[in-house]
């Protein structure tokens, strides 16, 4: 199993760390080129949702990453990650992936006081330590989508086919569940 991950900015190596300890390899995606070596599963990390959205366009990055989404590679978006993947994604102007047919609410709990922590109840995975830093939520999802996880009546985890994004950031906790369960995504692919 080979998983490569979005590095232009944040949150990128408490995943490659997660996914490393469940036996995967992985490779950093910093331009095109890197998008061109093949692999199982993308994962999109935390971070700054417009200063990656900006990236990904200064970088022509958009509609390779969009491309590969769509034809059915496994995606994992958390927190700024998941911004990227929403269909409302665009951010100040720049266009993000909008590929998963969600609408997510940036910044949803306030800004850095929005940050905190909460047990998170999981469809099929049960109680989960959630760490929300500045997170969004998700406001609304398209009829296919799989509500995975809310709080406080609020969607905080969904999966659209391939496409799998949490608000919170499981690669900050000990907790593998999360990660094991995208990596069966991607086994089955
Ligand atoms: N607030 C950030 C954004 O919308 C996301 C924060 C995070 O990824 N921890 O870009």
């Amino acid at each position: 199993m080979h998983i490569a991950i979005l590095a232009l900015q944040g949150a990128f190596l408490e995943h490659q760390q997660m996914v490393r300890k469940l036996g995967a390899t992985t490779h950093l995606i910093r331009n095109p080129r890197d998008l061109a070596l093949p692999f199982d599963g993308l994962i999109l990390p935390g971070g700054e949702s417009t200063s990656m959205g900006k990236m990904l366009h200064d970088f022509s990055m958009i509609e390779p990453l969009k491309s590969l989404i769509q034809s059915g590679t496994p995606v994992f978006g958390t927190c700024a990650g998941l911004v990227l993947l929403a269909k409302n994604g665009s951010n100040n102007g720049f266009s993000a992936l909008e590929t998963m047919d969600i609408h997510a609410k940036r910044n949803a709990y306030g800004r850095q006081l929005g940050s905190f922590y909460a047990d998170i109840d999981i469809d099929n995975i049960g109680v989960f330590p959630g760490i929300f830093i500045r997170a969004p939520y998700i406001e609304s999802v398209g009829q296919h989508v799989k509500v995975l996880a809310s709080h406080h009546d609020k969607i905080v985890m969904a999966q659209d086919g391939n496409q799998l994004a949490t608000s919170f950031h499981p690669e900050l906790t000990d907790d593998v569940r999360i990660h094991q369960y995208f990596l069966s995504i991607c086994d089955i692919k």
